[in-house]
């Protein structure tokens, strides 16, 4: 009887462990698309702050990507 009980509750927290893994990667894939699309590295520049990595070089990399992925720019 414990052990079926255990047994469901580790099926159910599995369960919701799969969902909450699934949302995580939505909503980071979500992000990047924002940050290559609209963003274009902006929003990172605060990460880079005070190391060797200029802003410019982020700000081109998600500019280029955009290019790439065939986004009307200018
Ligand atoms: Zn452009």
């Amino acid at each position: 009887m414990l052990a079926s009980v255990n047994k469901d509750f580790v099926g159910v927290w599995w369960i919701v462990a799969r969902w909450i893994v699934s949302a995580l990667l939505i909503l980071g894939g979500l992000f990047l698309v924002y940050l290559v699309l609209f963003d274009q590295g902006a929003s990172l520049q605060a990460l880079t702050e005070g190391t060797a990595v200029q802003p410019s070089y982020l700000h081109e990399l998600f500019h280029d990507s955009r290019h790439l992925a065939g986004v009307a720019c200018h």
